[in-house]
């Protein structure tokens, strides 16, 4: 076991070629073992060794042309994740808390989760971040890289939500931000904000629109799955 990051990438072009040709199973197959290397990479790799060899494995599979990317990228994997010798150490996998938020748009109305990382005050200075789909009722857990971090601390290039987009295939993934809260009227003036935020409480961009979005409840991961919505951790977190 060698790199897991480069595994990753490996698994990813696999399972892009093996569609193109028409083998959705294996690059589902795939798809699963790479979901599950932040998780337990031991046995990803071991699920993936146990692919080679036999009449119906990985190594027998047939592209529709002969393809030199795939056969190299497939002896590769195979020597990836050859158990002996592990010569870099697994990075510790890191626990995450919290609480699923709903908010609301205040300009689109949209409604979307978020994530209320537990006794995080300020997760962005601790290296977490949440994604959230445009389009379903789901969040991903991760640590963005650290030059992804300055460059969202920064407020301005995304390149951490552009890495989730092209890693995992999910453009409708919007990183969540907290949004500075409106200022305060000048003393004696007249606000035009309907109604400005409680004392400390968190406003947010909205997934769609990028509008103010504000907390309108808050529960448990638990009762977030049970209604349907997806709690998803990667890159060397768990929960
Ligand atoms: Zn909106």
């Amino acid at each position: 076991m060698t790199d897991v990051k480069r595994m990753r990438a490996v698994l990813l072009r696999m399972a892009a070629l093996l569609r193109r040709s028409g083998h959705g199973g294996w690059a589902e197959a795939l798809d699963q073992r790479r979901g599950e290397l932040s998780r337990d990479a031991l046995a990803a790799a071991a699920a993936i060794r146990s692919w080679y060899g036999g009449t119906g494995g990985l190594d027998r599979v047939a592209l529709d042309r002969p393809d030199a990317e795939f056969e190299a990228l497939r002896d590769e994997l195979l020597f990836m994740c050859a158990p002996f010798p592990i010569d870099a150490p697994i990075p510790p996998l890191r626990r995450v808390e919290g609480t699923v938020m709903r908010l609301h748009c205040g300009r689109c109305a949209a409604d979307f989760p978020g994530f209320a990382f537990a006794d995080q005050a300020e997760p962005e200075a601790d290296g977490l971040a949440c994604a959230a789909s445009r389009e379903a009722d789901e969040l991903v857990l991760a640590e963005p890289e650290p030059e992804e971090q300055i460059a969202w601390q920064a407020g301005g290039d995304l390149r951490f939500a552009r890495r989730l987009a092209a890693e995992y295939g999910r453009p409708d993934l919007r990183v969540q931000r907290r949004r500075e809260r409106p200022a305060d009227g000048r003393a004696g003036g007249v606000s035009l904000r309907r109604a400005r935020p409680a004392a400390g409480a968190s406003v947010f961009a909205c997934v769609r629109c990028d509008g103010e979005s504000r907390v309108v409840g808050e529960l448990s991961v638990e009762e977030f799955e049970a209604a349907g919505g997806r709690v998803h951790t990667v890159g060397g977190l768990y929960r």
